[in-house]
């Protein structure tokens, strides 16, 4: 995207970078990996030797040590291409900057795109209520015995090494929620694929875990720490998938711009009506907002500073309005905006999976009613 924003120029410059590399690699692949629909090895192994499954990593294991905005750039450039790519980048580089414990060598080759991380949360009754897991995991010995099943889970099948939020007791005997680091080939680990309507190079599937033994030092963070896990990575996870939707949706709108300038019915360009030219120029207008916010919530988290309720601002307004910004444009095209073989298709198909991902719409917003009327018009259990 072209930035109205005062980017530095390292940033520019990687900013660069990415879209070139995105343009060139991932783009013309986008449509056999949606067709494949299964996690692209190929599209990994991509992202790794083009450094970008490392942006956040140590130096002393190869990482890059780039900041938070530096991510959201890369996001927001890969999605104008693939909008899988830019979620299995956001997630592989946030999950293994945030959770500790997943050892060096995985790192490492997670860098190198050899390795992949999962994050094994959501169940049946507990996807927005995070705390409602039933999946449980039973102190036996040195080991933990892990039983219960997980669904929604990205990059599943195939990811190699998962993090399990488990219920756990405690001496006091209240359970708390533990982050377990369980490798996929372990004995009682299955899993399914769950077909998804759009980002279906990302894959999504279901786990099960019966009787998985795992040795106590795969605890992830210490005892009753699942949670604090999950929520500081949702402040930079949250300004992500806005930035992947934004991108997204600013590459159809500007496709949808060129096409309405040479489109010619009725003898004039259809870009001369301004039921055509006003919503481009309404959903410009939006979609710098919506990258507004997120950034700014980026720069707040690389100072340091606590970013949940711009996150949760950025999360529903950049998505909302990036889902509103393609399903307008796709008519603009005609009837061949519906077709396969036009991207804002693949396009609108792959942004509705965004809302979901880390908190819905809905929560956001109940996030926010929290933060800023007061948490007894939350609605959530205190
Ligand atoms: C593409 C994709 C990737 C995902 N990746 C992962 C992953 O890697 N790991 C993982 O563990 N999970 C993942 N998820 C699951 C995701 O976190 C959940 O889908 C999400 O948290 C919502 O949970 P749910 O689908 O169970 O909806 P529910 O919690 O059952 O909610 C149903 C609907 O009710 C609304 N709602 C709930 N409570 C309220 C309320 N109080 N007021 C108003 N509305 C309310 C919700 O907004 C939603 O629209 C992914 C999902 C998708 C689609």
């Amino acid at each position: 995207m072209d930035s109205m924003l005062p980017f530095s120029a390292e940033h520019e410059s990687f900013r660069a970078y990415v879209r070139g590399f995105a343009a060139a690699e991932l783009q013309p692949r986008s449509r056999q990996w949606d067709e494949g629909a299964e996690l692209p090895r190929e599209a990994i192994r991509l992202l790794g030797s083009a450094g970008l499954l490392n942006i956040l990593g140590p130096k002393s294991l190869g990482g890059q040590e780039r900041d938070y905005v530096s991510l959201g750039i890369a996001v927001e450039e890969l999605a104008a291409a693939d909008i899988s790519c830019a979620q299995i980048a956001w997630i592989q580089n946030t999950l293994s900057h945030f959770f500790p414990g997943w050892g060096d060598e995985t790192l490492r080759s997670l860098y190198r795109g050899d390795a992949v991380l999962a994050l094994a949360m959501s169940e049946e009754g507990a996807g927005s209520d995070v705390s409602a897991i039933q999946t449980e995991a039973v102190a036996d010995g040195d080991d933990y015995i892990i039983n219960g099943a997980k669904i929604h889970v990205s990059m599943m099948p195939g990811a190699d090494v998962l993090a399990v939020s488990c219920k756990m007791a405690t001496a006091g005997g209240k359970p708390v929620i533990g982050m377990l680091r369980v490798p996929a080939t372990t004995a009682g680990v299955s899993s399914e694929i769950m077909e998804q309507m759009g980002a279906r190079a990302h894959s999504l599937g279901a786990l099960r875990f019966d009787n998985v033994r795992v040795p106590k030092a795969a605890l992830m963070g210490g005892e009753g720490q699942g949670k604090a896990l999950m929520y500081a990575r949702f402040n930079v996870s949250r300004c992500m998938s806005p930035l992947a939707a934004l991108g997204a949706a600013n590459a159809v709108v500007k496709e949808a711009t060129q096409f309405v300038r040479t489109k010619v019915i009725f003898g004039k360009p259809i870009g001369i009506n301004q039921s055509i030219s006003f919503p481009l120029v309404e959903h410009q207008t939006r979609i710098e907002a919506g990258r507004l916010l997120a950034y700014r919530a980026l720069w707040l988290n690389d100072a340091g500073a606590d970013a949940s309720t711009e996150a949760a601002m950025a999360k529903w307004f950049g998505i909302t309005i990036s889902i509103q910004a393609i399903n307008d444009c796709l008519p603009m095209f005609g009837a061949n905006g519906y077709l396969k073989d036009w991207s804002v298709e693949q396009r609108l198909r792959d942004v509705m999976s965004l809302q979901f991902t880390g908190g819905t719409i809905n929560i956001m917003k109940i996030l926010l009613v929290r933060q800023l009327i007061g948490a007894e018009f939350a609605g959530l259990r205190s």
